[in-house]
């Protein structure tokens, strides 16, 4: 059995003081153990420290990016090695707003989850269809090519969490009704199973991301190949904890 995994991504979001905040609601909530579902909340890199100092131990931290390959003379660039360093587990890789906003293709997304991979680091990788690429009617082969574009550089699937992420739904209020998620979960999973293994299609956990709230989670939680979320603006709120329950 797939373990459930709640993400909770920051964004960039938030002070000192309301970071401390969140993370004091998250120390004091009941949630099940770790048996049960896996937590991981990204802050922006400059609370990374602050929030490992801080957060219980059986919640778990991600980065929200990391450098595509070995650290430097990179300027603005944090490197996998100084994760590593810090002891942080996880990183985000390939978020619609770094591929649209920050013009990251999907060769290059495939390359940081190589490198952040052969660092020792856990991978959260993000592929979803914009609207206008769902209209058209190309969201299987949108989300394949997303996905082809990692399994070219990548053998190991263990420490991947692959985040469905219609770009449409991120931060718009409207989520993707759970027979939609559940069909292009479906799809991903039929996807691996003819290009990577039998294996991996039924030991990978697709999570879905995009206005997630503590109203709809439990509804899409109960489809059988949606394997939890990555949740974005309820992530810093009171109901991230109800978000998590929906887990049991
Ligand atoms: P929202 O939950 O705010 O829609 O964001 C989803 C997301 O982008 C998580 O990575």
């Amino acid at each position: 059995a797939r373990k459930f995994f709640i993400g909770g991504n920051w964004k960039c979001n938030g002070t000192n003081e309301e970071t401390k905040k969140i993370v004091s609601t998250l120390n004091q909530a009941e949630i099940p153990s770790e048996d049960v579902v896996e937590v991981v909340v990204s802050p922006p890199f400059v609370f990374l420290s602050l929030v490992k100092s801080l957060l219980r131990s059986d919640i778990q931290v991600a980065a929200q990016n990391c450098w595509v390959r070995k650290g430097g003379a990179f300027t603005g660039e944090i490197s996998a090695e100084m994760l590593v360093n810090l002891g942080i587990p996880w990183v985000i890789i390939g978020h619609s707003e770094r591929r649209l906003l920050l013009n990251e293709s999907n060769e290059f997304v495939g390359d940081k989850v190589a490198y952040a991979l052969s660092q020792g680091i856990k991978v959260i990788a993000c592929v979803g269809e914009t609207l206008e690429q769902r209209e058209s009617g190309s969201t299987l082969d949108v989300v394949a090519a997303q996905t082809k574009a990692i399994a070219d550089k990548i053998s190991h699937w263990d420490n991947v969490v692959l985040a469905y992420e219609p770009v449409w739904a991120i931060g718009t209020g409207k989520v993707a009704t759970p027979a939609q998620a559940q069909e292009v979960h479906s799809e991903l999973r039929k996807w691996f199973h003819k290009n990577v293994s039998a294996e991996v299609a039924e030991s990978i956990r697709i999570i879905y991301g995009g206005s997630v709230n503590g109203a709809n989670c439990k509804e899409l939680a109960a489809q059988p190949d949606l394997d939890g979320f990555l949740v974005g603006g309820a992530s810093v709120k009171p109901e991230f904890v109800d978000i998590i329950n929906s887990a049991t």
